[in-house]
C-alpha cells in the first residue's frame, strides 16, 4: 500500500472507525467485525468432547444421526446472542464464516467429522434469501468447509415452504410448524455417504430433525449435526 493510500485509509478509520459488534469497542488493525477480547469470551460447550452431550441426545432413536454439537452457548443477553443477532439481522456474514473456521479448526482432531464427505448447511426460503441477502448457516458451512477441506454440496436439501419464526413456540408447535417443509433432491452422490448437516442455532431441534428425515430416505446416510450455538 502507498503512503497515500495508508493515509487515507487511516483518516477513514479515524472518522469512522470500526466498532465490535458485541461491545461497540473500537478495531484494530487484525480485528474483523468483533474484538480479540470478546471472541475470547464466547461461551464454548466443548459438547463436541463428549458424544453424550445434550446437543446429541436431543436425536437419540435416530439411526442415521451419529452426533450433534453446537459450538457455543445461547443465553438471554449473552455475547453470543449478540453474535448472533448481528449474523441474522445486521448483514454481518463474516460471523458465520468465522464460526466455522474456528470450529472447523477444532474439529479437526475429530476422526470421524474431519473424514465426512460432505457439508450440508439447512437452506433459507427464497423469500427470507432475498431480504437477508445470505444464509446464515451457509455461511457458517463455508467457514467449516474452508478449515475442515470438506466440500458444500447444495440443491440437495431444499426448502419447499416459508414458516413462520420458531421463537416463542412449543416444541410440539415447533415440530408441526417445520413439517414437509424439506425437499430431497439430485441425492444420488450422497448414498453411504457421511455427511455434517449445519444451523445456526438448536433448540428443540425440530428443524433439524426435519431435515434428517428428509434426509433419512437416502440409502446409508450417516449425519453428523454441527451448529454455532444451542439455546
Ligand atoms: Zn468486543
Amino acid at each position: 500500500m502507498n503512503i497515500v493510500k495508508r493515509y487515507f485509509n487511516d483518516l477513514l478509520n479515524f472518522l469512522f472507525p470500526e466498532l465490535c459488534v458485541i461491545c461497540s469497542r473500537t478495531l484494530v488493525a487484525q480485528e474483523q467485525e468483533i474484538c480479540l477480547h470478546c471472541i475470547n469470551d464466547l461461551p464454548l460447550t466443548y459438547f463436541h468432547l463428549d458424544n453424550e452431550n445434550p446437543i446429541s441426545k436431543i436425536f437419540w432413536g435416530r439411526k442415521d444421526v451419529v452426533m450433534a454439537t453446537a459450538m457455543y452457548h445461547y443465553g438471554k443477553g449473552n455475547k453470543i446472542q449478540k453474535y448472533l443477532h448481528a449474523l441474522k439481522y445486521q448483514n454481518h456474514p463474516y460471523l458465520g464464516k468465522k464460526a466455522g473456521l474456528v470450529y472447523g479448526n477444532v474439529l479437526k482432531n475429530n476422526l470421524e467429522i474431519s473424514q465426512c464427505d460432505f457439508i450440508i448447511a439447512v437452506p433459507l426460503h427464497d423469500l427470507k434469501l432475498k431480504v437477508r441477502g445470505y444464509n446464515q448457516s451457509q455461511v457458517f458451512a463455508e467457514g467449516l468447509s474452508e478449515s475442515l477441506e470438506i466440500p458444500i454440496l447444495n440443491n440437495v436439501l431444499n426448502r419447499i415452504k416459508n414458516t413462520a419464526t420458531q421463537t416463542k413456540k412449543t416444541k410440539e408447535e415447533r415440530a408441526k410448524n417445520v413439517k414437509g417443509v424439506f425437499e430431497i433432491k439430485n441425492s444420488d452422490a450422497l448414498k453411504g455417504k457421511n455427511i455434517i448437516l449445519v444451523d445456526d442455532v438448536v433448540t428443540t431441534g425440530a428443524t433439524l430433525e426435519e431435515c434428517c428425515a428428509e434426509l433419512n430416505k437416502i440409502e446409508g446416510l450417516k449425519i453428523y449435526i454441527l451448529c454455532i450455538a444451542a439455546g
